[in-house]
């Protein structure tokens, strides 16, 4: 369905766990992690984690096999896979970074599903190093937004939107807090997909109405792939204007009020 573009966060969403976490704790560095943590951004701090790694004689080899063998879901992939064969325009926004959701992607055999990364850049150095950079150049530039240090989601939305039209209806999945703020960009056409007692979803259940979007909430990779099937299906056919215009935000309340 061309009419439609998906919007995957990438940690928690696409993959089970926090990628960066990942790396750090397999490679054994959770506890420097840790006492650095309070000390710097998380941006700059993975950037020092990698040359605290390439120090320690840890190799990009090394942190590919642990990327590669990432805990997702068994219902992803083949869900992605079949988003995709729907036509969708599926797009990643993430505060990982390119090489890790690179990796993966690539490992999986579904980088080719999507049209388009946005997050964090970064790149092996001269060195053999792995370094990270930050999204936003914050010496020329602050995107302004006061939910979202460092990496603005709803900023990059605003910007899928504009390059868009109105057309165009997007589903966004996500677990954290960095999705909340893309959720508020959405319109009444679109939908949201809130993990389950995830951060984004406790910050969406203090006041649902805030949302213009539909909402629906999943638990794991086999919800994900229902509900998303589902409403993709429900778009082709035309079902979700109805849908819509019915009280659909009272119901919503209704299940959020229970929370
Ligand atoms: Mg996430
Ligand atoms: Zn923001």
């Amino acid at each position: 369905m061309a009419g439609i573009v998906v919007v995957f966060d990438f940690d928690k969403t696409i993959v089970d766990c926090d990628s960066d976490n990942w790396v750090v704790d397999e490679l054994g560095f959770n506890v420097l992690f840790n006492r650095l943590l309070p000390t710097m951004p998380w941006n700059t701090l993975m950037d020092r984690m990698m040359m605290e790694l390439h120090s320690h004689g840890k190799t990009i080899d090394d942190i590919v096999q642990v990327l590669q063998r990432i805990p997702i879901h068994p219902r992803i992939i083949p869900a992605i896979k079949a988003v995709h064969s729907l036509g969708c325009d599926l797009r990643i926004v993430s505060d990982a970074n390119t090489f890790f959701i690179e990796t993966i992607l690539k490992h999986l055999k579904i980088r080719e599903c999507f049209s388009d990364i946005n997050t964090n850049p970064s790149y092996i150095n001269e060195d053999g190093r792995l370094q990270i950079l930050p999204y936003h150049d914050f010496n020329n530039f602050s995107h302004g937004c006061t939910l979202c240090p460092p990496m603005c989601k709803g900023g990059i939305i605003e910007k899928i939107q504009e390059s868009l039209g109105e057309k165009k209806r997007l589903i966004y999945l996500g677990d954290g807090s960095g999705d909340y703020c893309p959720s508020l960009r959405l319109k009444e056409q679109d939908f949201m997909m809130p993990r389950k007692n995830f951060p984004v979803w406790e910050l969406i259940c203090k006041d649902p109405l805030l949302v213009k979007a539909q909402i629906h909430e999943w638990t794991n990779g086999e919800e994900l792939e229902r509900i998303s099937l589902q409403l993709i299906n429900k778009i082709c056919s035309g079902e979700s204007d109805e849908f819509i215009s019915s009280n659909c935000k009272l119901h919503i309340m209704c299940v959020f009020g229970s929370h």
